[in-house]
């Protein structure tokens, strides 16, 4: 085994990490940190450390970590055929078993899916497929895509495009033209104090249907949104927004792209997103949750209204012409059969439901009526502490203050990972769905110390 200063000077010499600041990390002040081993809602680092994972990873280890029927499935997968395309008609029994095992649970009018490796990708899949839709249907100008402010899809040209934060647009000259943005549903931060969330609902709506007026309803293709916003700050939304929004988009032919990349397999409580809140997308992606991030896979499942259009460009174009390398790549579909069989198996899903209202409750408990926490909020195994300056005007703390990752520094001085979330200063929670209540009630007893230490 290598010496640990010798991996420490080779990681900050050759290792480009992402999301990071690179010039703090060359200069030795931001932790150097490998990563060793993991079992259930724990893992282990390099000096021995245990730390309670309350973020699986980056809200992807859904099943929890050292899940041996997966590492299995993945070996037998490898040792037998490690990779296989997936052009032209071609296919590995797990990448066939695996679409099936996702229609049998996305809502009934999804038709197919294309496999991917990433959440990035698929959305780009997603925004190639609507142009696509809309050039065969004749009307080549509707290809503009509107997407929530926080909204988090991806990191790519168009996918950091759709994603509505400042950090993933900053000095990359995003977002591209074809992308606009649209009011976040954030009720902590409604326009005004006495909104109730139906009205606050309504507004959006309206904002919406204000944007789409302007641009021109005609040159509008898509509205992508994510069931409950993640890494903008895990924000549910108000009573009553998707049936507003949902209402707006019908009523001017306008496609949804549900992107279920964190809430899709489970997270809140129900197999989908789409399920918990009454969506009928005509797109859903899907990555994370699919393998419980043991390898790489993606998906974006197609609705049958979509996918008759598909199958008619095709007569008309010849085959179509987007594909990857790695598209169903057989150690990913392997993984992905192996964890949705755990899923069902281990009744994991329920378990994020009930375990994650759970831990709502008692981290409300434990933080809601500290001075300076504004809100507490979540859902199913999505959980997020914002933080204030003040708690009546909801004034935020100054970003220099760093109170966020302060707090996530504290908590993970006490063995618990959670997430300072990139926009403002919220402490967000994503644990595999295995937590048991014992492991909630940690969580919230160490955050209550973590925000006395700090505020
Ligand atoms: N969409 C959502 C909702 C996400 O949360 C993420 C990643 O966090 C992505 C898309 C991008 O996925 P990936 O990082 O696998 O490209």
């Amino acid at each position: 085994m290598l010496k640990n200063d010798q991996l420490e000077a080779w990681d900050r010499e050759n290792f480009f990490h992402p999301s990071t600041h690179l010039a703090e990390f060359a200069r030795g002040n931001l932790p150097h940190r490998v990563i060793t081993g993991g079992k259930g809602c724990h893992i282990t680092d390099r000096e021995g450390n245990r730390l309670l994972d309350a973020f699986a990873g980056l809200y992807c280890v859904n099943v929890g970590y050292g899940q041996q029927e997966i590492a299995e499935a993945i070996a037998t997968q490898a040792r037998e055929l490690a990779y296989y395309h997936a052009y032209v008609g071609h296919g590995t029994e797990a990448s066939i078993t695996l679409s099936k095992m996702i229609l049998d649970r996305a809502p009934d009018h999804m038709s197919k899916v294309y496999f991917g490796q990433s959440g990035s990708d698929a959305n780009e899949t997603n925004v190639k497929l609507i142009w696509y839709y809309n050039n065969i249907l004749g009307r080549p100008e509707k290809k503009k895509i509107i997407s929530r402010w926080r909204g988090y899809h991806g990191s790519g040209l168009v996918t950091g495009s759709l994603t509505g934060l400042e950090l993933f647009h900053k000095k990359f000259d995003l977002p591209l033209a074809q992308v606009i943005h649209t009011e976040a549903p954030y009720y902590f931060r409604r326009p005004k104090q006495d909104m109730s969330e139906e009205a606050f609902a309504a507004h959006c709506a309206a904002e919406l249907e204000e944007l789409i007026q302007r641009e021109g309803p005609e040159t509008i293709a898509a509205f992508i949104g994510e069931p409950v916003l993640g890494t903008g700050g895990i924000v549910p939304p108000p009573a009553g927004y998707w049936e507003a929004i949902q209402e707006v988009l019908a009523r001017h032919d306008i496609l949804l792209v549900a992107d279920e990349v964190v809430t899709g397999f489970g997270r809140l409580g129900t197999m989908f997103g789409s399920d918990h809140y009454g969506l009928k997308p005509d797109l859903i992606t899907i990555a994370k949750g699919l393998t419980s991030a043991y390898a790489p896979l993606s998906g974006s499942i197609v609705s049958d209204k979509m996918w008759k259009v598909l199958e008619q460009g095709t007569d008309e174009n010849g085959p179509i012409g987007h594909g990857w390398t790695y598209s169903a790549h057989p150690i990913g579909a392997a993984a992905g059969v192996a964890n949705l069989k755990l899923l069902d198996e281990q009744k994991l899903v329920e378990n994020a439901g009930t375990v994650g209202a759970y831990l709502n409750k008692v981290m409300a408990e434990a933080v809601g009526e500290h001075a300076h926490v504004g809100e507490v909020r979540g859902e199913g195994m999505l959980c997020a502490v914002e933080f204030v300056k003040d708690a009546e005007t909801r004034e935020l703390f100054d970003a220099s203050e760093k109170v966020g990752p302060g707090i996530a520094a504290a908590l993970l001085e006490r063995g618990v990972i959670g997430r300072a979330m990139p926009q403002g200063d919220i402490l967000g929670f994503a644990p595999p769905f295995c937590l048991t209540q014992a492991e909630a009630d940690e969580i919230a007893a160490k955050t209550a110390e973590a925000v006395k230490q700090v505020l």
